[in-house]
């Protein structure tokens, strides 16, 4: 199984100051760039021989099954690094923080005659701030128009009742096609796997960190789960699987693709991700802050593009208090130096990254502050 390889080594350079011009200021205006990289690693995880070789470059068409595949789960159960980990491209950021995800991000797995474009999703979780409130309305989202739900559980912790909420939440849209407030309740007489065409694979990943005894007992609790929703007798399908070591992936891959209806090409062969560029660049610099920092502050800071002068890019953290501001910062501004450097090491030779930092109190709570991050 091949390491994920940084997405970013492919960012579109050619673009210059024209694609600084999109991206400077505004993440998610409508003349961004979009992230476009080979899909070269694809087929690496594809085991087929010829990946993407019937799509035309560009083209929407050319492909037999296409469909997308939202991941699901409580926070931090590793639905992030299993989208990396299926993409085959490091598309989102992952971290051992709870909601390091904030938006969706569609990975593309472009295999053979198929196209999966995976949705990674924040963890739902009861929210308590705006921001909060915003990443669980993302997923209903994801949830909302899809063909495939994985919905993930971790294996080294027992199922609980997040784990319960989110399962029951995917298997009311593989019945009923919506993600209704209503969940199981709300299944009624629908027939499973009717209209709508949606599968339910319910993945238990961390296997690597778990024992096989606890693996079992999670894969014995998850399909207790599904079964008290669907009925006794209704058939579960569950993939044990690391997305670190990538056991279990190849059967997870096969599985999914298997149950992608006839479809068109989502998108071009060479795109693995409809992450805007300016946004990864500031995900990849949060990424490295989540790492370096510690209990709350993580939750506290956001980072956007302000300014993009290739090879200049000037990334703005913001955190909600002064004393934060000191802690990313750092003694002699050693943390946001070596956040610098391991944030530009998955960027093309030669960026310039500049990290300033700022405070905006309660911009968590504030929904136009939240907007304006692209979150
Ligand atoms: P998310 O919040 O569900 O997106 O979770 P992330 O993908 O950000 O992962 C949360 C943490 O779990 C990170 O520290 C990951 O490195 C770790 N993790 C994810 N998948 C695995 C796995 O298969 N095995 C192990 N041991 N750790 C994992
Ligand atoms: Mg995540």
């Amino acid at each position: 199984m091949v390491e994920p390889t940084s997405g970013a080594q492919g960012l579109p350079r050619t673009g210059g100051p024209d694609a600084g011009a999109g991206a400077a200021g505004d993440v998610d205006g409508g003349g961004d760039v979009d992230r476009v990289v080979g899909a070269g690693a694809a087929s690496d995880l594809d085991g087929g021989g010829d990946v993407g070789s019937s799509l035309g470059v560009g083209t929407r068409a050319g492909v037999a099954r296409s469909g997308f595949v939202s991941v699901v789960g409580r926070p931090n159960v590793g639905k992030s690094t299993l989208v990396n980990r299926l993409v085959g491209t490091k598309v989102s950021i992952t971290s051992p923080r709870p909601n390091t995800t904030r938006r969706s991000v569609r990975g593309v797995l472009h295999a053979g005659d198929a196209q999966a474009v995976f949705v990674d999703t924040p963890g739902l979780h009861r929210p308590r701030t705006a921001l909060g409130q915003r990443l669980n309305d993302h997923v209903a989202e994801a949830l909302d128009d899809l063909d495939v739900v994985l919905a993930v559980v971790d294996a080294t912790a027992s199922v609980g009742p997040g784990d319960r909420m989110v399962l029951a939440r995917a298997l009311a849209a593989s019945v009923s096609g919506t993600a209704g407030e209503g969940g199981a309740d709300d299944l009624g007489g629908a027939p499973v796997g009717s209209s709508a065409g949606r599968s339910v694979l319910v993945v238990v990943n961390k296997i690597d960190a778990a024992r096989p005894e606890q693996v079992l007992e999670r894969l014995e609790e998850a399909e207790a789960e599904v079964r008290s929703t669907l009925g006794p007798d209704h058939e579960v399908e569950l993939f044990p699987v690391s997305a670190v070591s990538g056991a279990g992936i190849d059967a997870l891959v096969a599985a999914t693709v298997d149950r992608l209806p006839p479809g068109p090409a989502y998108f071009p062969e060479e795109m693995v991700s409809d992450v805007p560029e300016a946004f990864w660049v500031a995900e990849l610099v949060r990424e490295q802050l989540l790492h370096a920092t510690h209990q709350e502050l993580p939750h506290a800071i956001a980072c956007r593009v302000v300014e993009w002068e290739w090879p200049r890019i000037r990334v703005e953290i913001v955190v909600e208090r002064a004393s934060q501001k000191a802690i990313v910062i750092g003694r002699g501004g050693l943390v946001l130096k070596q956040v610098g450097t391991a944030a530009r090491q998955q960027l093309p030779a030669g960026t310039h990254l500049e990290l300033h930092v700022v405070v905006d109190k309660h911009w968590q709570q504030r929904p136009d502050a939240i907007e304006r991050l692209g979150y």
